[in-house]
């Protein structure tokens, strides 16, 4: 482990850190935690934290009430944030069952086991998330609003970028915390932003995603704003995604690259890839989960539509940037980032892998920026759409035999259950458009 008990006992006195939370993701991607307080240091390392699940949502079964939290020591970060009452560190969590099992609801478990998988291939997984997020005005009450005043462009520069001070405290904040941030900038729509961090382990990077989101919305909370990772806030301006870069990484480096290739890319690459295509209508309901994450998913805002592949423009699902090397990697640039990383990450893990090892080949590039093709190009291309709502990604979903593979039963059937229950309340509501079209028409 990173640290030694005794380092973290020496840690905490010297930062006066009073409070120690126990952080762990539920099913569908909130962040929860218990906080303790540093005396309990040695019995939460030593046996864990015991908690009742049946109060946290998608882990509610009353037999399994009882549930234990067990710290990863290579999770310790300190809050950078002060308190009156002394600072606050936090772990991230494994959840346990009292007998000492993994509780099969645990994304951080989800996610482990299908890293296992890849390693006995021999592969260990690169993620690179790119978060984007708005920054919108409160009101006088204190409630978030979809207000700016911020109307920058992409990359603008204050003073027309007035959210440029939040982000640079939410990257400072971020560094404190040990990321490292590669980029940070305005995004296309007004008080749109992105900050990009280094890419690593993806165990570390869905743990980094969740922090991340903490981060930002408290920080932005300081700056008398309202953070949000909604995918589509507002109509007709682009909305938040959160592209996956990816790549697999052997004894000898990244496994992606390969010279002696047109396109520099190797056989698992392109299996991978294939994979991923292959799975793409399966795999939304983990990238794309809630009912806003197809707002996101229309024509005419770099968010892709169509399951194809292109190592030259945007507008398909998967991108192959430029870079080769150790850069060598494949972007999916459909998942947004209400997406639970952890399940995100297993799940195109999964089908990238199936790729590989049934060495399928993925269709040839569509190199056209899609918008634009004929329904009959389409058609010859063979170029799937991704669903339209959630009620398709939750058919896609249950199609899919492989979804139900990674998550394991219990998880699964606790997803699904959840998201037929989002689609049920959300489709028989009447929405303020139905209201405008056809109270005074009819
Ligand atoms: P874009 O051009 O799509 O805006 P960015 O530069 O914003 O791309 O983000 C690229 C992301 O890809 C970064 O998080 C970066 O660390 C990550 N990345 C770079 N190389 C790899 C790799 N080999 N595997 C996975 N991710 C990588
Ligand atoms: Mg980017
Ligand atoms: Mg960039
Ligand atoms: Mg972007
Ligand atoms: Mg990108």
């Amino acid at each position: 482990p990173k640290y030694t008990k005794a380092e973290l006992h020496k840690i905490i006195d010297e930062n006066d850190i009073k409070f120690l939370r126990l952080q762990f993701t539920d099913i569908f991607g909130i962040l929860k935690n218990i906080t303790v307080t540093t005396s309990k240091l040695d019995s939460v390392i030593e046996q864990g934290c015991m908690f009742d699940g049946s109060s946290i949502d998608g882990f509610a079964r009353i037999e399994e009430s009882d549930m234990m939290l067990i710290p990863d020591l290579d999770t310790f970060e300190i809050f950078p944030w002060s308190n009156p009452k002394g600072r606050t560190a936090r772990f991230i969590c494994d959840v346990y069952m009292p007998d000492g099992t993994p509780y099969d609801g645990c994304p951080r478990h989800i996610l482990k086991r299908q890293l296992a998988k890849a390693k006995e291939m021999g592969y260990t997984m690169n993620v690179g998330p790119e978060c984007e997020f708005f920054l919108f005005h409160k009101d006088e009450h204190n409630k978030a609003t979809i207000e700016t005043n911020d109307d920058g462009g992409y990359f603008d520069l204050a003073p027309l970028d007035m959210g440029g001070s939040a982000r640079r405290d939410i990257c400072l904040a971020l560094e404190e915390m040990g990321f490292e941030i590669e980029a940070s900038h305005h995004e296309c729509a007004a008080g749109q932003h992105e900050i990009d961090f280094k890419y690593g382990d993806a165990l570390k990077m869905a743990d980094d995603v969740m922090t991340f989101k903490i981060v930002v919305k408290r920080i932005a909370q300081d700056h008398h704003r309202h953070a949000t990772f909604m995918p589509k806030p507002i109509y007709g301006i682009a909305g938040s995604g959160m592209h996956i870069n990816m790549s697999l990484c052997t004894e000898q480096g990244n496994a992606f690259c390969d010279k002696s290739d047109e396109l520099g890319l190797s056989k698992e690459a392109y299996g991978f890839m294939a994979g991923i295509l292959k799975h793409a209508r399966g795999l939304s309901l983990l990238t794309n989960p809630i009912i806003n994450s197809y707002k996101r998913l229309v024509p005419g805002f770099e968010a892709p539509c169509y399951i194809a592949w292109s190592a030259k423009n945007r507008s398909p699902l998967i991108r192959v940037p430029f870079a080769r090397g150790a850069a060598t990697r494949i972007e999916m640039r459909n998942p947004d980032p209400t997406a639970n990383p952890y399940l995100a990450y297993a799940g195109a893990l999964a089908a990238g892998l199936e790729g590989i090892r049934k060495g399928m080949t993925p269709p040839p590039p569509v190199n056209k920026n899609i918008y634009t093709l004929s329904e009959e190009e389409k058609k010859k291309h063979m170029i799937r759409r991704v669903p339209q709502n959630l009620f398709d990604a939750i058919g896609d979903f249950e199609e899919d035999g492989l979804m139900k593979e990674v998550l394991g039963e219990g998880a699964y059937e606790k997803y699904l259950k959840g998201k037929k229950h989002e689609w049920a309340d959300y489709s028989t509501r009447v929405h303020e458009w139905e209201l405008k079209h056809y109270l005074t028409k009819y």
